[in-house]
């Protein structure tokens, strides 16, 4: 479901991210561009240091790039306070991680309600909404349950519930289906993809698993700090 109309979920033009590590500048992005449209499903691969991690902390608002441009939903990031930067974070984008993060003294229901906290939403409203969030990941009978009562499969779809409740552009993934065994990483695969074409959210995941990137439409080759392959090709 591309070409929703709009702007770009994400548009990169040029970035580069340089690290200084003891006194020596380690170059983990030497010149990314890339559009994203809404409702897009793309996956990340690429060998290990290769640049992946760093491009997401970059999608995600949670680090500046040390030159080139980066637009989230049409919004040019350079002219942003840090403040403001938060916020086009928390309205925009939700992340989802390899090990869940999840708080482990907390229900589902509580965990998937957390991030309307940050936004003002009141009480009744959040847990309305974690409920209908939880319902859409098919754990509608699990609200109640802490995470150490959950398999891990069943943990990372309440870390989806969570990242969707606040209604994203766009979903970050970073390597969601890591700590899983293949048949929950295929169901949490499914569930993405179901998520993704019915509220057209954009899902940028980074995989190492070629039959995990195969569930994605587009791929997204690294090496070395560039792009070396984009399946929606370079002409866009
Ligand atoms: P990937 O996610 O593909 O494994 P990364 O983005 O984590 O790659 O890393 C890209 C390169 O940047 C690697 O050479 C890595 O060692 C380096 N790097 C990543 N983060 C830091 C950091 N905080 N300080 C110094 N170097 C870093």
């Amino acid at each position: 479901m591309t070409g929703t109309g709009g702007p770009p979920a994400l548009e990169a033009v040029d970035l580069t991210r340089r690290y200084q590590l003891e006194g020596v500048a380690v170059e983990a992005l030497r010149g990314v561009s890339l559009r994203i449209d809404q409702g897009e499903f793309v996956a990340v691969i690429g060998p290990s240091g290769s640049g992946k991690s760093t491009l997401m902390h970059l999608l995600g608002c949670l680090d500046r790039p040390s030159s080139g441009q980066l637009r989230v939903g049409g919004v040019e990031l350079s002219n942003l306070s840090d403040t403001r930067l938060a916020e086009l974070r928390n309205a925009t984008i939700g992340f989802v991680f390899q090990s869940f993060h999840l708080l482990a003294r907390t229900t589902a229901l509580e965990n998937v309600a957390l991030p309307l906290v940050y936004r003002g939403v009141g009480k009744a409203e959040r847990r309305e909404r974690a409920r209908a969030a939880l319902e859409a990941v098919g754990l509608g009978h699990r609200v109640r349950h802490r995470p150490s009562q959950m398999s891990g499969g069943e943990q990372q779809r309440v870390a989806i519930a969570r990242a969707l409740v606040g209604e994203p552009k766009v979903l970050l993934a970073d390597e969601p289906t890591g700590n899983l065994d293949t048949r929950n990483g295929v169901e949490v695969m499914a569930m993405l993809d179901r998520l993704n074409s019915e509220s057209g959210v954009a899902v940028v995941l980074v995989t190492h698993e070629p039959e995990i990137a195969a569930h994605a439409r587009r791929q997204i080759r690294m090496r070395d700090g560039l792009i070396e392959h984009d399946t929606a090709g370079a002409g866009r």
